[in-house]
């Protein structure tokens, strides 16, 4: 098991976001979380990532508790998360912004390989090198967000709703592409909103509701539940 959550609770203040979650990830999946509005994706990245400070529970990554180590240290082990909301560097261009993805990294050949791999998943940027990060259109950021954090070579990418605000013909782009990292190498573990694309994708699901996981199988068992369909689908 490549990450191993186990019965993990996370407070903000004296609201409960997280309430006892498990899951896992194997290595080689991608699996998907899903869930409305406040459900506790976004939270259960962060304490993941290591950003939130979990209240209990314990978070084993790679045979390793990290339940207790700093998000820094996260990162140089292999967890990385592509930055919430775009967070990409405006002032810098793309090869810069790349650059900085791998700055936990001193193997300068690993490097440059990683960087054309980036550059063939995503034309745009390499078509756009030079250009700064704050030109780039939304669904551009996006890419470069994920571009930069492919750039740390992780052996587990977390992705929260790598779709959001994208154009329909980007969104598929996009699910297309972390297929694509997947099948590279990369285990990959993502939020969404789009319900339907994410289980469609993933290998496994699970669907969280106030802070409590729910419901969990295979993409393809989720995608044909009536309750998730009705719930997450738009279908009743
Ligand atoms: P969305 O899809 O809307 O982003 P989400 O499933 O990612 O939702 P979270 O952002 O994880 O949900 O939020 C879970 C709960 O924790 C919500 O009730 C939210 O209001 C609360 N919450 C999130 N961040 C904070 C914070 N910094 N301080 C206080 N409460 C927070």
């Amino acid at each position: 098991m490549l990450l191993e959550i186990d019965d993990v609770s996370l407070l903000y203040g004296r609201i409960q976001a997280l309430h006892g979650i498990s899951l896992t990830v194997d290595e080689g999946e991608i699996v998907a979380l899903i869930g409305a509005n406040g459900a506790g994706k976004s939270t259960t990245m962060r304490a993941i990532s290591g950003i939130r400070p979990v209240a209990t529970g314990s978070i084993r990554f790679d045979g390793e508790d990290i339940t207790k180590l700093r998000a820094d240290l996260r990162v140089r082990r292999g967890l990385c998360q592509a930055p919430e909301g775009r967070g990409i560097f405006p002032g810098m261009t793309v090869l810069e912004n790349l650059d900085m993805g791998a700055y936990t990294r001193r193997d300068r050949a690993g490097i440059a390989q990683d960087l054309d791999r980036v550059l063939g998943l995503f034309p745009r940027l390499a078509e756009r090198r030079k250009q700064h990060g704050g030109t780039l259109s939304g669904g551009e950021q996006q890419m470069l967000a994920v571009g930069r954090a492919l750039m740390s070579r992780p052996k587990l990418l977390l992705l929260d709703e790598p779709s959001m605000g994208l154009a329909p013909m980007l969104i598929q782009q996009i699910f297309d592409i972390i297929v694509e990292i997947n099948q590279q190498g990369t285990t990959v573990l993502l939020v969404e909103q789009n319900a339907q694309q994410a289980l469609a994708r993933a290998h496994r699901a699970y669907v969280l509701e106030t802070g409590r996981i729910v419901k969990s199988g295979t993409g393809a068992e989720l995608l044909h539940d009536p309750a998730v369909k009705e719930a997450y689908l738009g279908v009743a």
